[in-house]
């Protein structure tokens, strides 16, 4: 598959053609690996970036981070939920996600990025609380008992108690 784009090295318009290749960054101090994607013109086999493969590349990057030095394992989302005494699709429903997605995550499925926010959001009862209150009618009776009743959501309760007194 080739194009013909304007060269920077021919300075010519030139058939070029897609590369990809693994580049490391430093981003935020930290090393991170993803695919980067650019031209090949074919006379001179400069490779170059548009403006729109540049911000790709950004963001690509940018999203190899948070999944390399933010994401949530596995494990700590099952403690996390265990926090607030939720089941997988009651906790799901209290983030806003369809029924089998923690199931998903907890089995090792990377969050998607507005998830990985969410998750990183509820790591906080107050926030999570807030969630709780603006979805709890998706759950169940006894599950909005059982987190009611959960030791995270009980520390909100707390932690309001003390802010009354102030
Ligand atoms: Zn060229």
């Amino acid at each position: 598959m080739t194009e013909q784009m304007s060269c920077p090295t021919c300075e010519a318009a030139r058939d070029v053609e897609p590369v990809e290749s693994d580049e490391t960054v430093i981003l935020k101090g930290r090393p991170v690996n993803f695919r980067a994607r650019a031209w090949r013109c074919t006379t001179c086999k400069t490779e170059f970036e548009t403006p729109a493969q540049l911000d790709g590349n950004l963001e690509a990057a940018r999203e190899a981070y948070a999944r390399t030095y933010e994401a949530i394992s596995a494990e700590q989302l099952v403690v996390l939920r265990a926090f607030y005494g939720a089941s997988q699709k009651a906790f799901g429903f209290i983030l806003g996600f369809g029924e089998l997605t923690m199931n998903s995550y907890e089995q090792g499925a990377t969050p998607a990025p507005a998830h990985r926010l969410l998750l990183k959001l509820a790591e906080n009862p107050v926030h999570f609380r807030a969630m709780y209150e603006i979805n709890h009618s998706r759950i169940g009776a006894l599950q909005r008992r059982r987190i009611e009743s959960s030791q995270g959501y009980r520390s909100t309760t707390a932690w309001q108690e003390i802010e009354a007194l102030r």
